[in-house]
């Protein structure tokens, strides 16, 4: 069975984390982490990058430092991973859920102003597969309504919009580094903090709350409680496996483009025969292949086109149940519009099987079985 995702590694991982083991420091904030985090900043100009265990804490981080509070409305997208809104309803937040474009998969940003409240604090757009919400316009009405933005980067790195790196451009935003997506360490994630303001709070709540910073930097003698936190830093066995595949990231990402591309070309006549729809990049965006998906003409069809590629060993999967749908969603979480495109997307959507590795001879015969 090829499997719909396979991990990728460099082959320097084990010799990081030896590095990492050989220093005798294994915790948080070490070497490899500080390595990591100045990849980001400067890759991603952003003014400050901290590692996480995952992008669902660093979006846990992101409603803490925005103060959440029970009652607060955070606009988002229905058609998302759980953590975008969960992250929130952990402070008490009510995920206020808005309809997708047909194109991009990503938030319409035209059905946004409609969903604001007097207790709108915030938007989190979530940019689909490494390509880019219309930014421009969502941070529009953020600064017009005095609204933060949180993006969700979880598919991002190395994807821009209008030249500037998804997840740079809101106050804050998240990435993660799960094996499901490009660059990888097994479960991992990283804060971007691109409004100055928010950094000194934020490596505090990443330090379980205290003041470890300023301790370490000899600026106090002794360093206690002094805000709320959690533990939010991943070990540096962590770090040292993401830091080889930060260094390799621009090779990643161009093996990944050439797969997706070959999708793209080989899809292209079932496009035109009114068989399936390709994904949509509109011009200005740079995405980093994160995802091939294909939409199907019906939740049937679909059905179809998986059984079709499971029987000849290809597994091919869909996501993501609409969050307005699920059971927490429906408590937690509520409705601006009708989302009716979210619940079509879903029903239709496919993702191929997309990995360094895959052949042009899968690919080939993806195809075939597609036609
Ligand atoms: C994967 C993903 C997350 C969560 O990432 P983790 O690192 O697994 O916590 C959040 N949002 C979106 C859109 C995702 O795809």
């Amino acid at each position: 069975m090829i499997s719909f995702n396979r991990p990728y590694l460099t082959g320097n991982e084990l010799k990081y984390i030896a590095q990492a083991h050989k220093k005798g420091v294994l915790a948080g904030n070490g070497v490899f982490t500080q390595k990591c985090q100045s990849w980001v900043e400067q890759m991603m100009h952003v003014k400050k990058a901290l590692l996480t265990h995952s992008c669902t804490a660093a979006l846990e981080m992101a409603a803490i430092l925005t103060d959440i509070q029970p009652g607060d409305e955070i606009i988002m997208p229905s058609y998302t991973f759980v953590s975008t809104a969960n992250a929130f309803v952990l402070c008490g937040g009510i995920p206020v859920f808005v309809d997708i474009r047909p194109d991009t998969l990503n938030i319409d940003e035209n059905l946004i102003e409609a969903a604001i409240t007097p207790r709108t604090k915030a938007i989190v757009p979530v940019h689909y597969a490494g390509v880019g919400c219309e930014m421009d316009v969502i941070m529009g009405i953020a600064r017009r309504h005095k609204l933060l933005v949180i993006e969700d980067a979880a598919h991002c790195v190395k994807a821009t919009y209008k030249g500037r790196e998804l997840g740079s451009i809101g106050h804050l935003g998240a990435l993660s580094f799960h094996e499901t997506k490009n660059i990888i360490s097994g479960e991992g994630g990283a804060l971007l903090i691109n409004d100055k303001k928010f950094i000194e709070r934020a490596e505090i709540i990443w330090q379980k709350g205290t003041n470890r910073k300023a301790f370490q930097q000899g600026k106090i003698d002794k360093y206690t409680w002094v805000d709320m936190g959690s533990s939010f830093l991943p070990g540096e066995i962590t770090a040292a496996f993401l830091w080889a595949q930060m260094q390799e990231a621009t090779k990643i990402t161009s093996k990944r483009a050439e797969s997706w591309q070959r999708y793209h070309e080989l899809l292209e006549p079932h496009e035109i025969a009114g068989k399936l729809r390709r994904p949509i990049v509109p011009k200005g965006g740079d995405h980093n292949a994160h995802t091939y998906y294909i939409l199907l003409n019906s939740m049937e069809q679909r059905y179809q086109a998986r059984k079709k590629l499971e029987k000849k060993g290809f597994m091919a999967v869909s996501h993501y149940v609409p969050l307005h749908s699920s059971p927490a969603g429906k408590k937690y979480g509520r409705l601006a519009g009708k989302l009716l495109l979210t619940q079509d997307i879903s029903e239709r959507i496919l993702r191929l099987p997309l990995f360094i590795g895959l052949t042009a001879r899968q690919q080939n015969t993806i195809a075939e079985i597609l036609g």
